[in-house]
């Protein structure tokens, strides 16, 4: 049985008051659902502030971007190291946004990947194909290549100890949410895919859904087989969304 996952990512919002509420809003729900982890990745300015309102819930939290680096000359970076130091368990590594505004590689996601693991986080691993590709009908054919690209460099057993996050692009901030088919044809191909290479990593493996997911498309979403549990952009930020979707996984 794999753990269902909804975790956050507030992307490039919140401020010292909102951080406070949102957490304050949503342990209650998170502490009554143990059969459900609940996780939030903060811009990396409130992560001691979420630290420390988490010191006493069952949140967990992780950053939404880490450098390759651990320290020196990088400036405007954070490290792994740093983050782990305040107690997160996550980075996501990899998103879409990341992606397309700072142009990273499959190469620089699978090196910030192993740098993730090296300092003792957890990486969530982002991965989905955009309209374009989607129409193409090379949807499958793209997320192999993002997985690949970390298996390539970190091995197949690395990915026993990840969570990868399908968030197809067309669907991301758009309100335009997979339907749960669609989401679990992609979910089963990248297991299955999986399976070829590692059975272990195949059934280890949480993959979570990302792409609009709300309070009321979150139920029909986690029952797939394949999804594990949601990466949640926008509704995060609204506590009784989130709290929804803590609902809808349990
Ligand atoms: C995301 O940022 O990972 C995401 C899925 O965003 P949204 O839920 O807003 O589409």
């Amino acid at each position: 049985m794999r753990t269902p996952i909804v975790m956050g990512n507030w992307k490039l919002n919140g401020s010292k008051e909102s951080v406070t509420a949102l957490i304050k809003g949503i342990e209650a729900a998170a502490d009554a659902a143990p059969n459900v982890e609940v996780a939030v990745c903060p811009p990396a300015i409130f992560i001691d502030q979420v630290a420390t309102l988490c010191a006493n819930n069952s949140i967990e939290f992780g950053a939404q971007d880490i450098s390759t680096e651990v320290s020196g000359a990088f400036t405007g970076e954070t490290s792994t190291v740093m983050v782990k130091e305040f107690g997160a368990k996550y980075s996501l590594v990899g998103h879409s946004e990341r992606r397309q505004y700072h142009n990273e590689t499959d190469a620089l996601v699978a090196a910030k990947f192993v740098a993730i693991q090296a300092n003792g986080l957890v990486p969530v691993l982002c991965i989905g194909e955009t309209l374009e590709e989607r129409e193409a009908d090379v949807t499958k054919k793209v997320v192999e290549t993002q997985i690949k690209a970390v298996i390539d460099l970190a091995g197949i057993e690395a990915l026993e100890n990840c969570v990868i996050a399908y968030e197809p692009v067309w669907a991301i901030g758009t309100g335009k949410v997979a339907t749960s088919e669609q989401a679990q044809e992609v979910h089963a191909h990248i297991r299955s895919w999986l399976a070829e290479q590692s059975k272990v990593v195949a059934e280890k493996v949480q993959i979570l859904y990302g792409g609009s997911v709300k309070a009321a498309s979150a139920k029909e979403l986690f029952a797939q087989p394949d999804i594990d549990g949601g990466l949640v952009g926008g509704a995060a930020l609204i506590v009784e969304e989130f709290v929804g979707i803590i609902e809808g996984a349990k």
